[in-house]
């Protein structure tokens, strides 16, 4: 990871009055998956279409491998694209979806056909190549989606929201594999997720964009542990907001502090008063929700067996607090 692979400086995207992007600088490392996060309407996919070619900025460069690519069409990008879902041609197979843009570069049917079968045993579907997108599962389409991508060994590879139709198991699945193939083909990657916990998991490294701005571009335990603005914080997982005085949080504090639901507990001796307002379980994991005299607070507490349930009046204090 030494070289720059792309570079978005001062990209402005105007609609009207409206900017999708305002003046957006970021630059991705050679062999780098950046994970660009936020919520809808914040300028992802601007930013990926821009990037791929399919839209020009108002304002600014992008650069690809050092070169200025803001006026090159599309077809003459070195990309590879992941859409959210459904991208497949639906009437060609496996293998001939994933030798599409091989065709296009004139590469001859035998060395296709070689080429498909080698990517298509790299995503798992070695077996499948004679398949119709409507013969396999959603988890399946994205991995030949994939396959495809990958063919024509593109410099920067683009995932926009590549996981989003598919349900909870396969799309942590498949995150895992999209990273496991990154990895080993080193090749750079711009990842556009709204989902927070997709985005730590799988980047080097996140960019939090807020109404066509960045608001900070990290490793994900620096934007999760050190939010660089009140947007990442509330945005990144889920942030307390109390007041804590000698380990103990007191309701008439002046100093405001953020406490993630992983650092407060419930059962303290000591602790403050609480009702249990919602309860989730999570698996490993379950948050509950308690209405105090401080507002609302979010905590997650290690699954177990007599946690008081919805009503349950309890206590709440700090994970290892002065109690
Ligand atoms: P989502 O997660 O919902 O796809 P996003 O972060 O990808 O959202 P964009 O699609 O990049 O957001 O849109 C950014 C902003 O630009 C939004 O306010 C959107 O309404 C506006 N926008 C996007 N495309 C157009 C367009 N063709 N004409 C006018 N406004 C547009």
């Amino acid at each position: 990871m030494t070289g720059t692979a792309v570079e978005f400086r001062g990209v402005q995207r105007a609609y009207g009055s409206t900017f999708a992007l305002d003046g957006l600088d970021l630059t991705l490392k050679e062999g780098e998956l950046l994970a660009l996060l936020g919520p809808s309407g914040c300028g992802k996919t601007t930013a990926l279409r821009l990037l791929a070619g399919f839209d020009k900025p108002t304002a600014g460069q992008i650069l690809i491998g050092g070169s200025d690519v803001t006026g090159v069409p599309a077809a003459k990008r070195d990309t590879g694209m992941v859409f959210q879902a459904y991208s497949l041609f639906p009437t060609m197979t496996a293998s001939e979806n994933v030798a599409f843009g091989l065709r296009m570069r004139r590469v001859g049917p035998t060395e296709r056909k070689r080429r498909a079968a080698e990517l298509l045993e790299l995503v798992g579907l070695g077996a499948r190549g004679d398949s119709y997108p409507h013969e396999m599962s959603g988890g399946q389409q994205q991995r030949v989606a994939l396959a495809r991508a990958l063919a024509v060994q593109p410099s920067v590879l683009l995932l926009d929201e590549p996981l989003s139709a598919l349900d909870a198991r396969v799309r942590v699945q498949l995150r895992d594999e999209i990273r496991r193939l990154q990895l080993a083909e080193g090749i750079t990657t711009l990842f556009v997720t709204h989902d927070q916990s997709e985005a730590l998991a799988v980047a080097d490294r996140v960019a939090v964009l807020n109404a066509g701005r960045l608001e900070q571009v990290d490793a994900p335990q620096e934007v999760y542990t050190r939010p660089a603005t009140a947007f990442v914080a509330e945005f990144v997982g889920v942030m307390n907001d109390v007041s804590v005085q000698d380990g103990r949080i007191v309701p008439d504090g002046t100093e405001r502090t953020q406490i993630r639901p992983e650092s407060l507990t419930v059962g303290v001796p000591d602790g403050l008063p609480a009702t249990v307002l919602t309860s989730t379980f999570l698996g490993a994991v379950t948050r509950l929700v308690l209405t105090t005299q401080v507002g609302e607070l979010t905590v997650d507490v290690v699954s177990r067996l007599g946690l008081p349930g919805i009503g349950d009046a309890t206590t709440v204090g700090l994970v290892g607090g002065g109690h």
